[in-house]
């Protein structure tokens, strides 16, 4: 099979154009082309007027060998890479003893899969609920009802992903194509066929809701094993000169759980379990991470600045963004987790604090659009002097917004308009934001540090250069954004275990390996397979 890549078409071409630009191409005859497979189908709308299809294709066809040869330098024509998953190892007839996974968000979930399909019956220990039972928690907080700090936005089966846009894609690198691995196992699972090929993927939190149910189910008919309400208070670690190794797990219903391999799939929010681990002697670093607020415009608008007479077109489905700037003061403000046509989320996971984040539905079809515009931070610079620095601020921040708010868990929000002019706002205008259980118009100034305010101050009025309307006085802030990714990283060796406890294996995002969704999957099948090889 042959992958033929930058195949351009325009917008509108019809069903017959894909064949003939591979005919064309290859000059072959028609009846040498046998079969034709779209792997990916993105676009390039920078102009407007004349957006193309940008398509690679795997195709079959007669003397592959020849064209091979004809196009040896011709980059856009290479022999299909093999990227079906390969196990690396099978579990043991009688297995002594069973992993542990601690986690069931998207690094958790394939861990779990992974090992499950390998043989090994993993545990899973969820501090949360089972994911219908947490929706009715979240949905309901969302309502007005209170707050419940093991069943949220962040807590729960499904992970932080699953009241969200469900994009799947991100920068990782992935040279052993994982990530394949993790949509052929969400498209197993109910997701819709088109995420192996469209460029930029998103599933939606109902079809997600129902895909981690599937997956759950494929693990324990496995073998596997899953307990919810269950959380790891700490570790049972032996010692030996300084190097520490697990014995097992203290668990919230206390019970004691023996065993000699962890995969901790924590996410950025477990913020108990990162101060137990360090109490513990785990090694963990600060690592940089954004804060900022969520900005939402009428969808209509993106739509039309980015697609033009083309907006509505169903193959492009709802614009979307993707914003820097590096500002005078040396920030750089960036937009991150860009929601088309969706909704902003109250995720917050602590009681008396407030956060920001963004969630839609497949079809993408509310008013707004909505997205992270958030200030990059480090830990030299803004929050030094200990490892768990980063979320003392992150705390002291969504206090702040819970104050500003009005200690009712409504968002502090202010106009665009106001914010640039550095004045309170009083009355909303025609962008209504969609925060629930509310919104409190106030001075968002209040709620970040300065340093914040300037650059996204300077930041704004620089977007709009590239979405007319960007900065358009009646776009909506509300905040504060401060889980954007994990604030620590839970060090891990080239073996994928801690760099000191031996049996520990730190993954995904809240050890500091993801971000995102996808890349969160991808990291649970590699420290899965390093598992299973030092098994
Ligand atoms: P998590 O998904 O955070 O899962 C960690 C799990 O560990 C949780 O279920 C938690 O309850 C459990 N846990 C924590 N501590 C313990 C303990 N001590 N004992 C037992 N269990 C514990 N990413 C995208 O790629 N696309 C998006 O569209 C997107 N939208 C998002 C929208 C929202 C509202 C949010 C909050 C996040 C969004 N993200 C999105 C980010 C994405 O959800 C995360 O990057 C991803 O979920 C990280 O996966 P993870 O498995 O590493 O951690």
């Amino acid at each position: 099979m042959l992958r033929l890549t930058d195949i351009k078409l325009p917008l509108d071409h019809d069903d017959s154009a894909l064949a003939a630009a591979i005919i064309s191409k290859l000059a072959i005859a028609a009846d040498d082309l046998l079969n034709i497979n779209v792997f990916k189908r993105g676009y390039d709308a920078r102009n407007n007027r004349d957006i193309q299809l940008i398509y690679t294709v795997d195709v079959e066809v007669n003397s592959e060998a020849d064209l091979l040869a004809k196009f040896a330098k011709d980059t856009q024509v290479r022999v299909t890479p093999d990227m079906t998953y390969k196990f690396v190892a099978q579990a043991p007839e009688n297995l002594t003893h069973r992993p542990v996974v601690v986690g069931l968000g998207p690094c958790g979930i394939f861990a779990a899969l992974i090992l499950a399909q390998m043989g090994f019956k993993p545990i899973v220990l969820e501090r949360g609920k089972a994911v219908r039972e947490r929706t009715k928690d979240t949905f309901g907080f969302w309502r007005k009802q209170p707050l419940n700090p093991e069943s949220n936005v962040q807590f729960g089966e499904g992970g932080a992903g699953t009241f969200s846009d469900g994009k799947l894609y991100s920068q990782v690198k992935d040279r052993k194509h994982y990530g394949r691995k993790v949509l052929h196992e969400f498209v197993e699972a109910g997701a819709p066929e088109e995420i192996l090929y469209v460029s930029k993927p998103h599933i939606g939190t109902f079809k997600l809701v129902s895909m981690v149910e599937k997956m759950r189910q494929q693990i324990i008919d496995l073998g596997g094993e899953i307990r919810f309400s269950t959380r790891v208070e700490k570790l049972d670690l032996d010692e030996q000169d300084g190097q520490f190794a697990v014995k097992g797990l203290h668990l919230s219903d206390g019970d004691y759980l023996a065993c000699k391999q962890v995969i901790l799939a924590l996410g950025h929010s477990a913020r108990d379990t990162f101060q137990n681990l360090y109490e513990q002697g785990v090694y963990i670093e600060a690592k940089p991470f954004s804060i900022g607020f969520r900005i939402e415009h009428e969808q209509s608008m993106i739509d039309r600045c980015r697609f033009g007479d083309n907006a509505g077109n169903p193959i492009l489905g709802a614009a979307d963004y993707k914003l820097v700037h590096h500002c005078k003061n040396g920030r750089t403000v960036y937009s991150f987790c860009m929601c088309p046509g969706g909704t902003v989320v109250a995720a917050a996971s602590e009681p008396g604090r407030v956060v920001t984040n963004g969630m839609s539905q497949y079809s993408r079809h509310e008013r707004n659009a909505n997205s992270a515009i958030v200030v990059g931070i480090t830990p030299e610079q803004d929050y030094p002097g200990h490892p768990l620095a980063g979320i003392e601020l992150q705390r002291r921040l969504e206090e702040l917004a819970f104050k500003a708010g009005g200690e009712n868990y409504n968002a502090p929000g202010q106009l665009i308009g106001d914010f640039l002019a550095g004045k309170p706002s009083a009355e909303l205008g025609e962008v209504t934001p969609s925060y629930t259980p509310g919104v409190t118009l106030t001075d968002l100034s209040k709620v970040v540090p300065d340093y914040v305010t300037q650059a996204i101050r300077e930041a704004i009025p620089a977007f709009d250069r590239q979405i007319k309307g960007f900065a358009k006085a009646d776009g909506t802030l509300t905040g504060v954004e401060t889980r954007t990714s994990s604030p620590v990283c839970i060090k891990r060796d080239k073996d994928y275990q801690s760099v000191n406890v031996k049996g520990l294996y730190p993954a995904g995002e809240g050890a500091g390996y993801a971000g995102g969704i996808w890349s969160a999957g991808i990291d649970g099948i590699r420290v899965a397979e390093a598992l299973a090889l030092a098994f």
